[in-house]
């Protein structure tokens, strides 16, 4: 039996696109237990194919699965529903199956409005999921009632199994990157927070479950040997369990893992001695919620953290060279100037090198979305509109556009214009055993001051010797070559090519194999005319498709000089 899971694309163009292009890593859990059973699966992101159907419809048809299974988001539930139409369309028999937190929270809405969804599974899905493809394998239909977490139509009405137990030994499940190529892992299940905005809680239970360190760094492994080298932790809280995460990053010590990876965390659950382990085994930046710095607001969400908890978490996580990133969300109820200000002012305690800003949504399946149905006396039709999602500011009366988005602008503005502040601030350990890790973390900094995301912000000030200043600062620490090309790309931005070309020949007497500092100081050869010694540097790259085109210019260029 054929089977495709399918991860639609969203409604809107998204911001922060990396936090979504990729599927979630529930589909990979589900896709190898299918596999391990003998199924033949795969797995379509559509994420990044927008309005073009039609790429969806053709891989449809050359794959003609019998059961098509999605991972329905509340913003992906109109891509999912077109591409549920095309499918049927196109094989009035194809079975069209609804997983996700979407399809957990709005199943009654789904097979009451749209008769292309048979089925919804609830939940934890993949042993439901498993259960469901073997029951249709068998038309088997007067099975369904024993599936637990699944929903489907019985004589026409929406219904609804009761939810199975969670399930207990995670090791269980077949290890995904057995069959899949991702970068999004997690170690958990389950959340112990209860924050108002928040979906997670209802979804997984707020009792966390483990994998075992052992399944963790082996699914890891798994995905190194394929040449994968970067991951999200994808956790809602991977520090849950100090000890175990320690057990995790020794591992990935020992097992020689020479990767790096982003992960998620509350702000009371970190101290110094995870933070060494975590940046011993690659871990380059945490992300933080603290959502407001109104206590007001914050206790309106339910997120219960102090302040001094806050600012703690991240003088110690920048201490160990690794990126601290919060989440800030505006927009709640009783949002005003004087609890803007009071953000401003966490933000200048805390001084985050790294910050995103969210007006505050409303899901179905949070506590947020029950009090806006019983305050509004609304219902899940409220979906059958073509929206991604409910901001709350538009059910308050209280609150406008025109003043959340002043709001968003005003707390983006102040924080661009703190962050070479915060930067110059940074104090780091001066354990011997880190300083090629302060070098790291100070040239990335550099980096994205000179040529990466803040380097196209208008609103930053001082960018440049921002960047100097950290690259300098990098090289007190230990030889980095990022640092060099850093330096180097800045000299030839500003005209400076021989100087560019010293700071270039610096760095590749350290670093021999670094293509791109040899890229950069063959282009700075260019841009003085010296053709041959800029084929010199480009003849010397590794990568052959990289130096290609510039060869290929070097000539034309000294032909015509
Ligand atoms: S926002 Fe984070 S801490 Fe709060 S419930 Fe969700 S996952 Fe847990």
């Amino acid at each position: 039996m054929k089977i495709l899971l399918i991860y639609p694309p969203f409604l809107e163009a998204r911001v922060h696109a990396e936090e979504i292009n990729a599927p979630p890593l529930g589909l990979y859990y589900v896709g190898a237990l299918l596999k391990e059973e003998g199924y033949d699966v795969e797995i379509l992101n559509c994420a990044h194919v927008g309005k073009d159907s039609e790429i969806v419809a053709r891989s449809i048809r050359e794959k003609n699965p019998q059961i098509i299974g999605f991972s329905v988001l509340q913003a992906n539930r109109w891509g999912a529903l077109e591409i549920a139409e095309r499918s049927k369309a196109i094989n009035p028999n194809v079975i069209v199956v609804f997983g996700g937190i979407g399809a957990t929270f709005l199943w009654r809405h789904f097979l009451t409005h749209f008769n292309k969804v048979d089925f919804c599974v609830l939940g934890e899905g993949e042993y439901p999921f498993l259960k469901l493809v073997k029951a249709i394998e068998k038309g088997h239909p007067k099975s369904l009632k024993s599936i637990k977490g699944i929903a489907y139509r019985n004589n026409g009405r929406p219904v609804k199994n009761a939810r199975p137990l969670p399930i207990k030994d995670l090791d269980n499940l077949p290890i995904p990157s057995k069959y899949f190529d991702y970068q999004h892992v997690a170690f958990t299940r389950g959340c112990p927070g209860n924050c108002t905005f928040c979906g997670s809680p209802r979804f997984w239970g707020r009792r966390v479950r483990f994998h075992s360190a052992a399944y963790f760094v082996k699914q890891l492994q798994y995905l190194y040997k394929r040449g994968l080298r970067f991951f999200y932790f994808s956790d809602d809280t991977f520090l849950i369990n100090k000890a175990r995460v320690i057990d995790i990053c020794k591992r990935i010590i020992e097992q020689n893992l020479e990767i790096s990876w982003f992960a998620i965390s509350r702000v009371d659950l970190v101290d110094e001695e995870v933070l060494y382990w975590m940046r011993m085994a690659g871990c380059t930046q945490i992300s933080y919620g603290v959502e407001s710095g109104s206590e007001k607001i914050r206790h309106f969400l339910n997120k219960n953290i102090q302040p001094e908890d806050i600012k703690k978490a991240f003088d110690l996580t920048t201490h160990y060279g690794i990126l601290a990133r919060a989440y800030f969300i505006y927009g709640a109820p009783g949002e005003n100037q004087d609890t803007i200000q009071e953000t401003i002012d966490l933000i200048h305690h805390i001084k985050p090198l790294s910050a995103i800003f969210y007006i505050l949504d409303i899901f179905p399946g949070t506590a947020l979305y029950d009090m806006f149905l019983k305050q509004s006396g609304q219902n899940d039709d409220i979906w059958l509109q073509k929206i991604e999602d409910i901001l709350y500011f538009e059910t308050d009366p209280h609150l406008t556009e025109e003043m959340i988005f002043a709001f968003g602008k005003e707390l983006r503005s102040a924080f661009h214009k703190a962050l070479p502040h915060f930067a110059n601030a940074i104090e780091l350990t001066d354990d011997a055993a880190f300083r090629e890790f302060n070098a790291d973390f100070l040239s990335r900094l550099a980096m994205t001051f000179s040529h990466g995301d803040y380097a196209k912000i208008e609103g930053i000030p001082h960018k440049n010797s921002t960047a100097k200043h950290l690259y300098e600062r990098a090289l007190g620490y230990a030889p980095n070559d990022r640092v060099y090309l850093g330096l180097g790309m800045m000299k030839q931005r500003e005209g400076k090519f021989g100087e560019s070309i010293t700071l270039l020949d610096e760095g590749l007497g350290l670093f021999p194999e670094n293509d791109q500092m040899k890229l950069c100081k063959g282009i700075s050869h260019m841009n003085l005319g010296e053709f041959q010694e800029a084929l010199g540097c480009f003849e010397r790259i590794g990568d052959v498709n990289l130096a290609k085109p510039y060869i290929t210019e070097c000539h034309r260029a000294s032909k015509a000089s």
